[in-house]
């Protein structure tokens, strides 16, 4: 009989939605006892203090982690987060998600994810790269192209990836790009990376407002968040001919029905780098935001915004989760008695960005490099055989999306732990 695991390290809400995510797909499915906790649980983290001298010459010492949830299908895979609100059941949630959603579409890594403790908006750039380098240095042991290799998320960015390999390679030895992915093309980063998750989000958009003969040139779209994944998201969806009605970042929102330029507010946010006192809309709160009527609803911004209080007020017909876990399971309760909203889940929208982080690996470990079509096409590709695969999972089991998705992901990470033994 297999031994419940009652760990207190990880524990936050965070972390209890993704296991209650887990536990139900791993119901749906049968999954055996003797697999479940090993496949749930995080395999392991690391937890580090990192010392950086301020500019005015103190020194401050911030908190970061790396956890490793699954290493049984390839190298660990996952971003980095740097945010004020991190902890590291935070992190183990992104880290199980991340598992979940390379097995769903079909990449040969594992999961993982990594966080530290900082509001980067407080740090000079000069401060932001010590802390940049600090984390990668006390990592060097933990992490490596063929054991974990990490990405940007929330707080960070191409430039913090740069410094992050520069500090590895020269730990090393030698030049060693495949250790990050999300690097500057000039450091061997990938055309399109940069893009990726929200070229995706999109991209899925994009299919499911076909299947629902809805033509994209009449659906208006409300985003929340407007850093990578948010304004790639609206800028494609906008380069497709939906109509932007609404965007937002941490200071607000911006309203406007007859559209927004998504290239004038990003011309906007390089210069006040924020979204507040944008003038191409009237300003509305996040909440407001979440709450309009629109064809897409993505949020893109951090987990839990879509909750038991808000899921009935919701007026969308597609829900983009473009966020890693936006939506809380109450909520998914109440969304799924809701026929007319289509969920397309995190694991499967957001996966553009992951997919083309494994092209950025490939190019660097061949160092032969691909041009963005090709790479765009690729991508495509596998998007595609993600939403047939789920689709048929969904028909065949009568489960909600979500369900059809966590359960391959799970399902195909639990069975190659099976063929492998107890060890991995
Ligand atoms: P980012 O740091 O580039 O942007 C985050 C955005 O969210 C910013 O505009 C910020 O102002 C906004 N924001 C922060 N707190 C907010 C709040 N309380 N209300 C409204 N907006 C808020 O981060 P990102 O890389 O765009 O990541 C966004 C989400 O997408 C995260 O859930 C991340 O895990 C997920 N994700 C990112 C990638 C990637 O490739 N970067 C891939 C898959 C999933």
């Amino acid at each position: 009989m297999s031994k419940v695991i009652v760990s207190t390290l990880y524990d936050s809400d965070v972390f209890k939605m993704a296991c209650r995510q887990f536990d139900k797909a791993a119901d749906a499915i049968s999954l055996p006892e003797a697999i479940r906790d090993r496949t749930k649980y995080p395999r392991r983290c690391l937890a580090v203090a990192l010392p950086v001298k301020r500019d005015d010459g103190s020194v401050t010492v911030f908190e970061g982690y790396r956890v490793q949830h699954n290493l049984s299908t390839g190298p660990a895979k996952g971003g980095i987060r740097f945010h004020q609100s991190v902890t590291i059941g935070e992190v183990a949630a992104l880290a199980m998600w991340m598992s979940w959603k390379c097995s769903l579409a079909g990449l040969p890594y594992g999961g993982a994810k990594g966080g530290v403790v900082v509001d980067p908006n407080q740090l000079s750039p000069t401060e932001l790269e010590h802390l940049s380098r600090r984390y990668m240095q006390e990592m060097v042991n933990f992490l490596g192209p063929q054991v974990d290799v990490p990405a940007p998320d929330v707080g960070t960015n191409e430039k913090i990836m740069g410094w992050m390999m520069d500090t590895y390679s020269n730990h090393v030895g030698h030049i060693s790009p495949a250790i990050v992915t999300g690097k500057p093309i000039s450091l061997g980063g990938s055309q399109g990376r940069r893009e990726a998750t929200g070229a995706g989000i999109a991209y899925f958009v994009k299919k499911y407002l076909e299947d629902l003969k809805i033509p994209v040139g009449k659906a208006t779209v409300a985003v929340q968040g407007f850093g990578n994944v948010g304004s790639e998201t609206a800028l494609a969806l906008q380069n497709y001919g939906a109509k932007i009605i609404a965007i937002s970042d941490y200071t607000g929102g911006i309203y406007n029905p007859k559209g927004i330029d998504i290239k004038k507010a990003l011309a906007y946010v390089q210069y006040a780098r924020v979204l507040k006192d944008f003038s191409g809309g009237e300003p509305i709160t996040n909440e407001q935001l979440l709450e309009l009527k629109c064809t897409v609803l993505a949020p893109c911004a951090l987990e839990r915004v879509i909750t038991e209080k808000n899921a009935g007020k919701l007026k969308c017909r597609i829900l983009a989760e473009g966020a890693n876990g936006p939506t809380t399971n109450g909520a998914d309760k109440i969304l799924d008695q809701r026929e007319e909203i289509e969920l397309i889940p995190d694991i499967m929208c957001n996966s553009g960005g992951v997919v083309v982080s494994y092209f950025e690996w490939l190019q660097n470990l061949q160092n032969y490099y691909w041009s963005r079509d090709e790479v765009m096409e690729k991508l495509y590709v596998i998007l595609d055989r993600t939403k047939d695969a789920v689709e048929y999972q969904k028909r065949k089991f009568k489960f909600n999306r979500r369900l059809a998705a966590l359960t391959l992901g799970i399902g195909r990470v639990a069975e190659a732990k099976a063929a492998r033994g107890l060890f991995p």
